[in-house]
């Protein structure tokens, strides 16, 4: 009977530390990037060869050209922006071009951007033709003394600075308008790329948001996030992604964060401060904070992930879904992709 006990104690643990996943490690040299593409039901067999070779090369990519802008001197913050706008131009992810439908037959975009030197930060959300968003969020960081600019006024605001603006037609593609017309059929929330709705939640659900953290030559962080939000999702919804402390968090003093899901979640979790608040007031190193924030969305019912560096370049990327696109390039010249 006691056996059975042990191994029954035995399969429980198991199976809880098994539920989330991370990579991790100490950079220990002067400059590096995160990215993440997305987390879910990311399994190979998902995939044909060819498929995850075009997920690979353009996550590669966004990696190589921002540790090359590293390498010149290019502050974290730069390096965050110039990352992001290459995979919101990618047709591949739930970003700038490719981003999901709302409601309202509508590609809505949300983005931020966070500097860790100096706590700056800006916000754009429902937005519907900014190009690359990333962009527009860093001109209300940089413009404006606010914060957070919202729908049409704050693209014709943009515009001003530069920002470019495309038709609805540039930013379809095939895969989330077919998404939309499967949940207007079933009347569903649906999820990047995925078939089921946000109240049912189950594994088949993948996220395509992109995000980016960067430690940069002056040991200073930040942290990017841009996406579509969810398939069908209400007209005037915003998600986390462009939330400062949800979605998007960066403090020299303690990390960068940059993370996915559904979005609700993250943003009762406040899960991209909790994660910077654990190292700051609860003297908790990285990798140990991202735990403990991991296990708060679990309990919360949350499901997705995160990628964080701090200012010594320990890295972690944490998710609790089967996978998530996700690479780390460093000043040694080692640089990874992986997806499941
Ligand atoms: N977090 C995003 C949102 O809820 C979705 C995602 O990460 O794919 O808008």
């Amino acid at each position: 009977m006691l056996k059975v006990k042990i191994s029954i104690l035995f399969i429980v643990i198991a199976t809880i530390s098994c539920a989330v996943k991370k990579d991790k490690g100490s950079l220990n040299n002067n400059y590096a990037l995160v990215i993440h593409g997305g987390a879910g039901n990311i399994v190979k067999k998902n995939f044909t060869q060819a498929k995850e070779n075009e997920y690979r090369t353009t996550l590669n990519e966004a990696l190589s050209k921002g540790i090359e802008k590293l390498k010149q001197g290019e502050s974290a913050v730069k390096v965050v922006e110039l990352v992001i706008k290459q995979l919101e131009n990618s047709p591949l992810f739930n970003a700038g071009k490719g981003s999901v439908y709302s409601n309202n037959g509508k590609q809505m975009m949300d983005a931020s951007i966070m500097d860790g030197k100096d706590l700056s930060c800006g916000s754009v959300a429902g937005v519907t033709n900014i190009k690359n968003p990333i962009s527009a969020a860093r001109v209300v960081k940089d413009e404006t003394p606010h914060v957070f600019l919202y729908g049409e006024e704050c693209q014709d605001f943009c515009v001003k600075y530069g920002i470019e603006l495309e038709d609805a037609s540039y930013f379809k593609t095939s895969r989330s308008w077919k998404q939309y017309q499967r949940a207007l059929k079933k009347d569903n929330l649906l999820l990047d790329h995925d078939q089921g709705s946000i109240n049912e939640y189950n594994e088949s659900k993948k996220y395509g948001t992109v995000g980016c953290v960067v430690l940069d030559k002056q040991g200073n962080i930040a942290a990017g996030t841009s996406t579509g939000g969810l398939t069908n999702k209400k007209h005037g919804r915003i998600g986390d992604s462009p939330v400062i402390g949800a979605g998007t968090y960066a403090d020299n003093a303690s990390c960068a964060v940059s993370c996915t899901g559904v979005g609700e979640f993250f943003i009762r979790g406040t899960v991209a401060r909790d994660i910077s608040a654990q190292m700051e007031f609860g003297k908790k190193k990285l990798d140990e904070a991202g735990k403990l924030s991991m296990e708060k969305l679990e309990k919360l019912g949350g499901k997705g992930g995160f990628i964080a560096i701090d200012k010594n370049g320990n890295y972690t990327m944490m998710y609790n879904t089967k996978g998530m696109y996700r690479g780390y390039a460093n000043s040694k010249g080692e640089i990874t992709v992986s997806l499941f």
